[in-house]
């Protein structure tokens, strides 16, 4: 039985490039859930695309002194190359700056506003009389109302995390000239989500039993504490989709209200590139279908709250003026796995401080498995964890190349050495070799389960004592003294060896997908665990734009044990992870300045 699966990821801003923190926090749990499902033969869809809109993107663009274009294709690009680098396999990254996107964008838009759930009002706006224009909310910063920081943005202060109400920041000023911003009316639509919030609460309590605390308990408690109140989904701001209602020009939707809706305008646009435009609804209007929301803490209430809010409100009437057809519903969040922030020595990232390790630049000197090793081992799943390079290298060189690498490495070469290229033929397993073979096999069950319900680092940790007991076994039979005595014998230990590497291979696969199907090599196989990556340009009435891809193996291979067969060619083996030198941390270090 296949089910449709769809892995949904945070879209990045395309003002910043991706480090550590946001590997951890959202890709990398999506791509590991997503590399499961489909060994599982679950059809998955996994999808997100850059942020391409909104005034992150222009305050980026006009402090590089670059058109805002040039600007999100350059970071998008970057993304593009990052994310095939550490094997992040969207079946679509794509971005918000599209044709489809919009007019998907515009039909929820339509659908929300034809159902009552959007109305105006003038409100007051920060407006810089210097410009001569609305400024958006990220161009006036001040002291925050809540905490008295000095640094806020008026919408967000990252300080007390808290979303603001602009126009209550104290002492504001515009970011692009210093200059004493004035607050007007300005006209926009607001959602109002203090009628929906009866659907939103039901949508919740139907989760809370399998939700994470953190999410449920942060999404509950702000309807319990201050209920939900309306907010604006328009902006004074002309780089982004433009509100579709006569007499709207020059104000575009607001960046959180259209970001999200990407989940469902990639679905739409990877089925219109694959030649089967209706494909999207078996994720989106086949309600059996299960949808995966891979986020940040940060993310929480736009996922949790405004996003279901939005779909519940637009109801059947966005497939209606989407397609022209019957009306149906869309398919509300299943899960909402977000993780805590991930933090770097001690100190919380800043990119803008080049406090971070960033992504693309990690993977200009190692290895895209370690990386992922070492992001899942420390997860910050329930609470904040931390990049410490001297564990980083701790790790990689006691796990992921002492124990792991090191029960692969000391069973293929002796395999490929002393039978020939094959692997050898057991006769009779013994009862210590069934024994085994039976414990890391029990592991497809155990890391099967934690994979379902997303806890990953229990899933890697169960996958990495398994091959520590490998090691015991290969301690206790220890082959290389048996070959001198009985080759009989030294072939049921290495062929069970060969048993327990072949079933680990399979389950570190998601973790290490790199590694994995090096060894899958290594061991004979010809079909390949996992598709290929690849880049490809799209084309609209808005130009140009790349997208990153993913060509599924055909077969595909399969979440179950194994069944290596006696005289099965094998491949001359290599090491699979690279030991790593203690002064590397110093070095890391060194280069973050400290
Ligand atoms: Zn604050």
């Amino acid at each position: 039985m296949s089910n449709n699966i769809l892995i949904a990821i945070a879209w990045p801003y395309a003002n910043s490039e991706i480090h550590v923190g946001n590997i951890t926090g959202s890709h990398l749990p999506g791509d590991i859930v997503a590399r499961y499902h489909r060994l599982k033969g679950d059809r998955i869809l996994m999808v997100s695309g850059t942020d391409s809109h909104g005034t992150p993107v222009t305050l980026r663009a006009d402090a590089d002194g670059l058109p805002v274009e040039e600007v999100y294709q350059r970071y998008h690009n970057g993304f593009l190359e990052l994310f095939q680098k550490a094997g992040i396999s969207y079946d679509l990254f794509t971005t918000t700056h599209t044709e489809n996107h919009f007019k998907v964008s515009q039909s929820l838009f339509l659908a929300l506003l034809k159902n009552g759930f959007l109305y105006t009002e003038s409100r007051p706006q920060w407006y810089s009389p210097a410009a001569r224009r609305f400024l958006p909310d990220r161009y006036v910063e001040g002291t925050c109302y809540i905490c008295g920081f000095e640094g806020a943005r008026s919408d967000q202060c990252d300080n007390c995390g808290n979303v603001l109400e602009p126009e209550k920041l104290l002492n504001p000023h515009s970011k692009e000239d210093g200059s004493t911003p004035e607050l007007r009316e300005t006209k926009h639509y607001f959602l109002d989500l203090s009628k929906l919030e009866p659907d939103v609460e039901a949508f919740l309590r139907e989760r809370q039993s399998y939700w994470r605390d953190t999410v449920i308990g942060q999404s509950l408690g702000q309807i319990e504490n201050e209920g939900l109140l309306p907010r604006p989904i328009t902006r004074d701001l002309d780089w982004g989709i433009p509100v579709p209602v006569d007499g709207w020009e020059g104000k575009c939707l607001y960046v959180w209200f259209e970001a999200v809706i990407g989940y469902l305008s990639a679905t739409i646009e990877w089925a219109q590139i694959t030649h089967q435009p209706d494909a999207w609804r078996d994720w989106w209007t086949d309600l059996s279908a299960k949808t995966f929301y891979f986020i940040g803490k940060d993310n929480i209430f736009f996922h949790a709250t405004m996003w279901p809010a939005q779909l519940m409100g637009a109801g059947q009437d966005f497939v209606k003026i989407f397609t022209g057809g019957e009306g149906d519903p869309l398919n509300l969040p299943y899960d909402l796995p977000a993780n805590q922030f991930m933090n770097l020595e001690g100190q919380k990232i800043s990119g803008s401080r080049n406090w971070a390790v960033w992504g693309r630049d990690f993977l200009s000197r190692y290895d895209a498995d370690a990386l992922r090793y070492y992001l899942t081992i420390n997860m910050p799943e329930l609470k904040d964890s931390d990049w410490d390079w001297d564990e980083f290298v701790a790790r990689n060189n006691n796990e992921l190349v002492a124990t792991w690498g090191n029960l692969a490495n000391r069973t293929l070469p002796f395999a490929y050495k002393h039978w020939d290229g094959r692997v050898p033929d057991p006769g009779e397993l013994r009862p210590i070799d069934k024994a085994i073979i039976a414990v890391v096999e029990e592991g497809f069950k155990t890391i099967g389960e934690h994979l379902e319900a997303v806890r990953l680092r229990a899933a890697l940790s169960e996958a990495l004592r398994l091959a520590k007991e490998g090691n015991k076994y290969q301690d206790t039979t220890s082959p290389w003294f048996e070959v001198k005595s009985d080759k009989n014998e030294a072939a049921k230990s290495i062929y069970t060896a060969l048993r327990i590497v072949d079933n680990l291979k399979v389950l570190f696969s998601p973790f290490l997908p790199f590694s994995s199907e090096r060894l899958h090599r290594y061991l004979g196989y010809t079909q390949p665990l996992f598709g290929e990556q690849y880049i490809e340009a799209q084309q609209d009435s808005l130009g140009t734009h790349n997208t990153l891809r993913y060509r599924p193996p055909k077969p595909g291979w399969n979440w179950e044990p194994s069944s290596l067969q006696a005289g099965q060619l094998l491949e001359s083996p290599a090491p699979l992870f690279k030991k790593l030198d203690p002064e590397v941390a110093d070095q890391e270090r060194a280069r973050l300045g400290k």
